[in-house]
């Protein structure tokens, strides 16, 4: 890498502000105050991310008499819920690929789930008028190798025979580059209904002012450090007051659960993303992008991007750190090599913005777990219900698993519960070192993939056999 390039992209970040673009708002809603003493309710929700908040949500609209309090350890929509890249997908697989390949058998039914998701959320975010940008622009899965226009054309094939291509279309380069103009385009799978565009926190603030509409009780400031059964309940603590629940929903995400067991089925991984300053009318011209679509890159280490709501471009993804040791701390928020790696990166896909700065770098923690997406559980004889390991593609399926939680709680058999996918468990990762070695030579072998034609090695294709993985 020339030393003047290297240069022109680190100037290019030289004003960016460590924090997420979306919380960097004047709008950001002051926080609800902590809990004081004692409480007592029907439903607890511990986590004040997307899972928690649609369930405190969809817990009303199914019972408007239900008594639901929300703690929050610190504000409402501060972790990965106001830290994202906003792509809200009907996948609750992590991609129709992943899914096809773990669930074959009910791979169309979770599709049809999904897609009513996506229509739910649509539906809800004009009903409760929730002001998050929503749009749905579909989404671009990107070539930019041949072998790459190889993968997409028969994952394409694939996708047609199994009867799952309903809404895709495959496009050459000069199709791709007349939607969004890059020269490292060289094909495309543009999925035009199953994606929406939308700005996260505003989400996440938008549902925590519904749940309060609705009488939820929320509390921020207010971590739940233990739970523990309790007379014919259960009893939460707090460092302000314990709660009394019949019920509890975890939606803890990446943090520590408070069910001991369920913590070795997800590891934090780190992703990264810029935003750019917003474009003036003739660098917006100059790459074309009217239908603003979402898009994202098919190597295995892939890039995301997108445009916001005032176009700029916010660009994410590639590197996906594991900390040794599988903590999440502050200190890995923010990681100035792979910023700069970033924004090289989007200078080699749109070479006509050089000049273009970026006004915002952040990181936030992944649930990630061996499968790619979401798992579920009861504990406390059936009196907690949790759900995490949406692993970067929670912002459309944490509403799914919210109501997968209400249903277990409820104790009910439904079309949700029924899933294999509901039933079943990732393959927990191993204690250290062997968790961090493990997923140090998936990288590795992950980016000589890309690198190689996308040929897989052997460590590869065993992780493949015992369906183990590492994403972010
Ligand atoms: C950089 C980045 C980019 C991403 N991009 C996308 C994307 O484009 N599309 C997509 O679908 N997904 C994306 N994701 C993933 C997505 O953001 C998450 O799947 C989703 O936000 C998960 O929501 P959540 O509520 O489970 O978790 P969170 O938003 O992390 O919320 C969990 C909350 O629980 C609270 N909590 C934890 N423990 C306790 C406790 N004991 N007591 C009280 N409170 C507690 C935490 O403080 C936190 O606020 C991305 C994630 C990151 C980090």
């Amino acid at each position: 890498m020339a030393a003047g390039a290297m240069n022109r992209w680190t100037a290019s970040l030289a004003d960016a502000k460590p924090v997420s673009y979306w919380l960097d708002d004047p709008g950001r809603p002051e926080a609800r105050p902590a809990l004081t003493g004692d409480e007592r309710c029907d439903l607890l929700v511990v986590g004040g991310g997307y899972s928690g908040l649609w369930t405190a949500l969809l817990a009303k609209e199914r019972d408007p008499g239900r008594d639901v309090v929300l703690v929050e350890g610190r504000e409402i929509g501060w972790a990965a819920s106001g830290r994202n890249g906003g792509f809200c997908a009907a996948s609750l697989t992590h991609g129709t690929a992943n899914g096809l390949a773990r669930w074959p058998k009910e791979i169309k039914k979770l599709e049809q789930l999904g897609a009513a998701n996506l229509d739910a959320i649509e539906d809800a975010v004009a009903r409760y008028s929730l002001d998050c940008d929503f749009e749905r622009t579909g989404e671009l899965d990107v070539a930019t190798q041949p072998h790459q226009v190889a993968e997409l054309r028969e994952y394409y094939a694939e996708l047609s025979e199994a009867g799952l291509a309903d809404g895709l279309e495959l496009m050459d380069a000069q199709e791709v580059r007349e939607q969004v103009a890059s020269p490292t385009f060289q094909g495309a799978l543009y999925d035009r209904e199953g994606v929406a565009m939308l700005h996260p926190a505003k989400l996440a603030w938008g549902l925590k002012q519904a749940c309060l509409d609705l009488g939820v009780r929320i509390y921020e400031h207010t971590p739940a450090t233990r739970l523990a059964s309790h007379a014919s309940g259960l009893a939460v603590r707090t460092p302000y007051g314990r709660i009394f629940a019949q019920t509890a929903a975890l939606g803890t995400n990446v943090f520590p659960s408070l069910v001991k067991r369920v913590r070795s089925y997800t590891v934090p991984v780190y992703d990264y993303a810029l935003m750019t300053e917003p474009l003036t009318a003739d660098q917006l011209a100059s790459i074309g992008w009217k239908n603003r679509q979402g898009l994202g890159d098919s190597a295995n280490q892939f890039h995301y991007f997108r445009l916001s709501a005032d176009n700029r471009i916010l660009w994410g993804g590639y590197d996906a750190i594991y900390p040794y040791g599988g903590r999440v701390r502050e200190e890995y928020d923010h990681r100035p090599e792979t910023y700069a790696k970033l924004a090289g990166h989007f200078f080699t896909c749109f070479p006509q913005l050089e000049g273009l700065r970026f006004s915002h770098a952040w990181g936030g923690a992944i649930d990630t777990c061996s499968r790619f997406s979401a798992f579920f559980g009861t504990a406390h004889a059936g009196r907690v219900a949790y759900a995490a390991g949406y692993t970067g593609l929670g912002v459309g399926a944490t509403r799914f698993g919210a109501d997968v939680m209400l249903d277990l709680l409820a104790g009910e058999r439904t079309e949700r519960t029924e899933l294999e996918m509901v039933r079943s468990k990732p393959l927990p990762f191993p204690p250290e070192p062997f968790a961090y070695t493990g997923i140090a030579l998936t990288k590795w072998s992950l980016a000589r993939a890309d690198d190689n034609g996308g040929r897989r090695n052997l460590w590869l294709k065993a992780m493949d056999t015992v369906g183990l993985g590492f994403d972010s």
